[in-house]
This record gives C-alpha cells, structure tokens and sequence, in this order.
C-alpha cells in the first residue's frame, strides 16, 4: 500500500499557487507578499492566469521586504476536451511564443466571457460595463468568469463569489462556455522552450472536469518535458492525491503543493497547502531567472 507523505510544515514552506488582481485574485502582489512573509511562509509564487503582468510588482515588493518569490503563471489549456491549469515557474517572460500563447488565451477569455454575459443579460440585470468595473488593473487583468461572478454579487443577485459559482458561473450553468486554450503538449513544449518549469495543477479536481486526466495522458506529458505534479491542493481527493503522487514517484517527478489563494474572492487560505524547500531549490536549478529576493 502507498503511503501518503504529509504536506509539508507551514512554517518551512513555500505557497506556489497564488492569484492576486493581476487575474481573479482580491490582493495586489505587495499584499500578497507582506501576508506570505507576516504568515510564517519561506517563501510565495505569484501564479495569475494566463499572465505575467503582476511579476514586476510581485519583484519589486520582493525585494522591499526581503523576502523570496517564485514568479510563475497558471495556464489554461486543453487536453482532449479535460480543461487542464499548468502551472509554469521561472521561464523568460519575453519568450516571443509565450508572450503569443498568453496573447491568444487572453482575447479568446474576453472574447468567452462578452457572449457569457450577454446571454445573463438576457435573464439577469448586469452588463459588460458592470464586469469591467470588477477588474481591478484594466487591461492588464486577465478576465474571467470571477469577474461576472463578482458583478453579479455587486448586482445583489448573489451574496458572494462563491454562490455565483454554484449557481449562473457553475461550469454546469446554461450560460457557461469554455475558453479556447492551447493544448497541454503546446503549453509543456513552450514552458520548456522558454526555460521554465511545468507543473500540472490540481489534476485530481473532479469538480472541474467530467472525466480526469488518465495516467496515459499525464505520462504523455512526462515524455514530452513536464516537470510536475501539484498534488497537496485542497481539491485533489485523498485517493488522487496518493494516484499523483505514484506517478510522480515513478517518473522522478516534482510534488509541489499550493493554496490556490484568491484573497477574498475564495475561502482558500494562503499558506494552507505548501512545498517542501528541496523542490523549490530544484525548480530554481532548472528555471531561466533568479529568484526575486532581497536581493533582487
Ligand atoms: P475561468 O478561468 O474564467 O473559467 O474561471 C474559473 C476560475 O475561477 C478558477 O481558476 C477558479 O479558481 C476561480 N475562482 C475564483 N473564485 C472562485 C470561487 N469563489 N469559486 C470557484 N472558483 C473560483
Ligand atoms: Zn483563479
Ligand atoms: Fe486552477
Ligand atoms: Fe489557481
């Protein structure tokens, strides 16, 4: 029988998975730093969707508090119709192909969520004007169904985020639509290229997906240059997560783990899942930038 390791110690942890107001997170990044660094953490990952926008500021509070952060991203993408979060750390921001990926991920999510609305809009009282004023950097958020949550709570249809996603926002709601993504070869093959390292987020989630990930696709992935598996988040079952973590084991694979913090937008705590200090050491080993600490 395989054993399931703990998560690791808080106190000697690193939090990789954190979504500020870069995409549908409630805090800046300099927030997001001072809770990290005030909570005991050894360090945080900046993870938005879909972006690399909140980086500089995530660098900048950095290194005003002396205190270390991963710069990452969680990507949307496809993989036989299961929609898949890769969640890639330390890659070249500048890459040409990943800059165009973000680029095409970003239009086809506004794209989505202007023909989700207007079709609330036809049974609820909220417009696209009343989402825009959820998004809290203009054009540089990435947009989503988080924010026509949150319009739909300011229209007073909702109490909270949360009830939105259980009900009009829900993945199974009359008015949902998937965003066109990049499939999850396309994203492994350009984190790689861009010097990065690849994780897949919260593989055993069954609330996002009818059908999982199978180990066939996820050892696809391995063969192709993933580097991981974030197997300590609060959505992966128990049994998932002891399923990812023989995988991983086999394949010689990073375990990370991750609170998927949203500030208030969900009841995730930052720091309630983490990642052991060795793994994150290897991810900088591997990743194509410094870290971004006091010193940088
Ligand atoms: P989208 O990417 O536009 O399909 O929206 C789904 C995203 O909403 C996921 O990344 C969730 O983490 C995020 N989300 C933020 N707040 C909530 C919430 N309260 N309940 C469910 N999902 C949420
Ligand atoms: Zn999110
Ligand atoms: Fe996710
Ligand atoms: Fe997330």
């Amino acid at each position: 029988m395989f054993h399931v390791a703990e998560s690791p110690e808080l106190s000697t942890g690193w939090d990789l998975h954190c979504h500020t107001v870069y995409s549908d997170g409630t805090c800046t990044p300099a927030q997001m730093v001072t809770l990290a660094k005030n909570s005991g953490l050894a360090g945080v990952a900046i993870t938005d969707h879909d972006t690399t926008a909140g980086w500089a500021d995530a660098a900048e509070a950095a290194h005003r508090n002396n205190f270390p952060v991963l710069r990452g991203t969680e990507i949307t993408a496809d993989d036989s119709n299961v929609s898949v979060h890769m969640l890639a750390y330390q890659y070249d921001p500048a890459d040409s192909n990943i800059v165009a990926l973000f680029e095409r991920t970003r239009q086809a999510r506004l794209k989505r969520a202007k023909v989700m609305v207007a079709a609330i809009a036809q049974d609820y009282p909220i417009t696209w004007d009343d989402v825009m004023r959820q998004v809290k950097e203009g054009e540089k958020t990435t947009v989503g169904r988080p924010h026509i949550a949150d319009a739909l709570v300011a229209a007073g249809i909702y109490s909270n985020r949360s009830q939105a996603f259980a009900g009009l926002c829900s993945s199974r709601s009359p008015y949902y639509l998937p965003t066109p993504s990049p499939t999850t070869h396309e994203v492994v093959a350009a984190v790689r290229a861009a010097g990065g390292v690849s994780v897949i987020a919260h593989a055993g989630d069954k609330k996002r997906n009818r059908t999982l990930l199978s180990d066939r696709q996820i050892e696809m992935l391995i063969g192709e240059g993933l580097n991981g598996l974030e197997v300590w988040h609060r959505d992966n079952s128990e049994e998932q997560r002891e399923r990812l973590l023989r995988i991983a084991q086999q394949h010689h694979l990073l375990v990370t783990g991750g609170s998927d913090w949203h500030g208030a937008g969900k009841p995730n705590k930052l720091g309630e899942h983490t990642t052991d200090q060795q793994t994150v050491d290897q991810i900088l080993d591997m990743g194509a930038i410094t870290l971004a600490d006091g010193q940088q």
